[in-house]
């Protein structure tokens, strides 16, 4: 076992006096150092809103910016004043007022790493113009079908198409006379387009027969050719003494038909012209009726079947 005597105890005690005194020592004069050159870190936000911590010993913000090779751009503003001096705050903001500022933070987004002076020298300018585009708007063809079921049918066009016109107005952006952005601001309609109809129709080869009425002019037809005169028997509640056509109906004259003549049509029967001025209820397809002044003529007519002939 090894015992320590007093003397030692006390040669420790000063040893540890002098260790603890030199630390201080070495504390102080470092902090003396420091206040000396005066280090400090200044965060610096570029244009395009990217963040740099710099260590620096200078204090005025151009020295500052210079030693880390930032270049102001003439459009630039730095925050604070290139001429101060850095504050508490120990920050520098650089702000851009152009399109330039955006331009910096497509390059940045764009992943691709680049150097500040990279960035710089992409300063190009961008231009912005409003543009009109005329665009057609093209018609559309609707088919109408009017065959009825008829498998013979034939294609026709009943109206024409024609295209419309709308004007789009659109934002350009350009940059080295390439454009870089197109944006769509407003559209207007000009002119409606027309749509294009087509109607399908049943494929007649005679448009006469089927289009117009039965009996033209010129035609002669045997029809069941009966006699009436104003009084109720003959025309019931309705005798007035006048036509469905509005006449006043006149014996020699007025004859109801069917409606396959038409009210004015004149008819030449048993050598004799009428004009077809009134319709009844019983006077249907081949029948015609005779107006007569009193209802003892009508009875003696009787009915006839006689051939009509169409005059006009
Ligand atoms: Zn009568």
């Amino acid at each position: 076992m090894i015992f320590m005597n007093k003397k030692d105890s006390a040669s420790i005690s000063i040893m540890k006096i002098i260790g603890v005194s030199l630390i201080f020592i070495l504390i102080f004069g470092v902090s003396v150092m420091a206040t000396e050159i005066d280090i400090r870190s200044v965060e610096i936000t570029m244009s395009n809103g990217y963040k740099m911590t710099v260590v620096t010993s200078k204090t005025k913000i151009s020295e500052i910016l210079e030693d880390n090779n930032i270049v102001i751009e003439e459009d630039e503003r730095v925050s604070p004043d290139l001429n101060s001096e850095i504050g508490e705050k120990s920050e520098i903001i650089i702000s851009n007022k152009s399109e330039q500022e955006v331009q910096i933070a497509k390059i940045s987004e764009s992943g691709i790493e680049t150097t500040l002076d990279e960035i710089l020298k992409s300063y190009t300018p961008i231009i912005e113009k409003i543009v009109v585009e005329q665009e057609t708007i093209p018609y559309e063809t609707i088919t109408k079908d009017a065959s009825e079921g008829v498998t013979d049918t034939k294609n026709k066009v009943i109206q024409q198409g024609e295209d419309g016109i709308k004007e789009i107005t659109y934002k350009i952006k350009y940059q080295n006379d390439e454009e870089i952005e197109k944006t769509k601001l407003s559209e207007e309609i000009i002119k409606e387009p027309v749509d294009r109809i087509v109607q399908i129709q049943k494929n007649v080869v005679t448009s006469r027969g089927s289009v117009s009425r039965e009996n033209t002019t010129g035609t002669t037809k045997i029809f069941k050719i009966t006699a009436y005169c104003p009084c109720s028997k003959c025309c019931g509640k309705y005798a007035s003494g006048y036509t469905s056509s509005g006449t006043k109906a006149t014996a020699g004259r007025t004859v109801a038909a069917s409606s396959q003549f038409a009210f004015g049509t004149k008819l030449l029967i048993n050598g004799k012209e009428y004009t077809v001025e009134d319709r009844g209820g019983a006077i249907t397809g081949n029948k015609i009726d005779i107006y007569m002044n009193t209802h003892a003529e009508a009875l003696a007519w009787g009915v006839r079947y006689l051939p009509v002939q169409v005059v006009n």
